[in-house]
């Protein structure tokens, strides 16, 4: 097992100070599936201020000290360090943020959400492993540590966390775990919707399509009146196609709704939005339409539409004649020369338009000497 540097040095900078430390939680899982972790994490028996103590010559970033969490900068490498804890109450809906730290690994371990999560690793002891974790990444497995119910009722982001796992590794999820998915989902309602939607950018990052259908009542719980498009997601979809794939059953104004009951960003509502008008456009045939069709949703987009209609005459005609004349910044002519002509204010927009309409309709080469004589007729 191979740990990064910082975690390697941190751990046993712990451990000389007679604690207990190890690494734990997706960066173990991620080794032992031979991936390589984004992050590493540290548990251990020592409190925030025994650990800022410790590494009084690194810089710790007071991230989260009630739950127990600093993070350590060791040579640019950020390391969450967590002392042992257990989250308590989670049903009294007062106390939500209560933790309660406590002495040994296991029991850290059993608050975690998966197996494949709950495993502990350093160089002296090896794994920890006291809920099959290991077993259950061999065998591509989600299973709940301990019952399924009980842990997506203390904390129903786990539904999301489940699939999310379940589309990015690619496991399948363990049947008394996938049934709990069911009996639950309904208390996604509760959870707040940016955590929902950054789960839902992961979910979509993976291979997540079976589980449209699947877990489609997930979706139709969170997304009233959404549908699970028909079609499979082409090959080659960007983050943003995705997510106007997700949505492209529903009608522009419905996702727009979806996404702002998300509190999505601007730019992925505006992005999506524009997908899916692109999307309505009647159908590309020709050098003639591909113009029209860049010049009202520029090229980024109308590339989007055409990917997601599977079109491929319609997708080859968009990157033929993506270098032509379809936006008046491409036009050989400049406002200054129309001005020179005579004409002023609104004028010189529509003779833009008239301009860029002929060069698109091949009525005038786009040359400058061209659409000033074009004008001048
Ligand atoms: P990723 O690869 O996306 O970072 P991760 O498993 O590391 O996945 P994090 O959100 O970074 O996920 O959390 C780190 C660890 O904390 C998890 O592996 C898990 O052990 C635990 N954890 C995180 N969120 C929850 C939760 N909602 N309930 C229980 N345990 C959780
Ligand atoms: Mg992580």
């Amino acid at each position: 097992m191979i740990l990064s540097q910082a975690a390697t040095e941190i751990i046993k900078r712990l451990e000389e100070a007679s604690f207990e430390a190890f690494a734990v939680g997706g960066a173990v899982r991620d080794v032992i599936m031979g991936r390589v972790p984004n992050d590493f994490d540290v548990a251990t028996s020592a409190r925030t201020d025994e650990i800022k103590a410790l590494f009084s010559n690194l810089l710790v970033i007071p991230t989260g000290e009630k739950h127990g969490t600093v993070t350590v900068l060791r040579s640019g490498e950020p390391i969450e360090v967590t002392t042992f804890r257990v989250d308590g109450l989670y049903n009294d809906s007062r106390h939500p943020e209560k933790v309660v730290f406590v002495g040994d690994v296991e029991t850290d371990l059993a608050r975690r959400d998966f197996t494949m999560n709950a495993i502990a690793y350093n160089d002296r002891c090896g794994f920890v492993d006291p809920f099959g974790g290991i077993d259950d990444i061999k065998a591509k497995t989600i299973r709940s540590v301990g019952d399924a119910e009980v842990r997506f009722r203390e904390d129903a982001l786990r539904i999301m966390r489940c699939i999310r796992f379940a589309s990015v590794l690619g496991f399948r999820i363990e049947k008394e775990t996938d049934d709990a998915l069911k009996s639950c989902h309904e208390l996604l309602l509760d959870i707040s919707k940016e955590r929902i939607f950054s789960e839902l950018k992961l979910f979509l990052s993976g291979d997540f399509q079976r589980y449209l259908k699947s877990h489609g009542y997930i979706f139709e719980l969170l997304f009233p009146g959404w549908n699970a498009p028909d079609e499979a997601c082409p090959d080659g979809c960007d983050a943003l196609t995705r997510m106007a794939y997700f949505f492209s059953k529903a009608d522009v104004e419905a996702a727009d709704g979806y996404l702002r009951s998300l509190k999505a960003d601007n730019a992925t509502r505006r992005g999506v939005a524009m997908i899916l008008r692109a999307m309505k456009h009647p159908r590309i045939t020709s050098k003639r339409e591909a113009l029209y069709f860049l010049s009202e949703y520029g090229y980024d987009t109308a590339f989007r539409a055409a990917l997601l209609r599977a079109d491929e005459e319609e997708a080859m005609l968009i990157e033929e004649h993506r270098g032509e004349c379809y936006s008046y910044d491409r036009l050989a002519i400049g406002g200054k020369d129309i001005m020179a002509l005579g004409y002023s204010g609104i004028e010189v927009r529509e003779a833009k338009k008239r301009l860029l309409h002929a060069v698109i309709d091949g009525e005038v080469e786009n040359n400058l000497a061209s659409l000033l004589e074009f004008l001048a007729r």
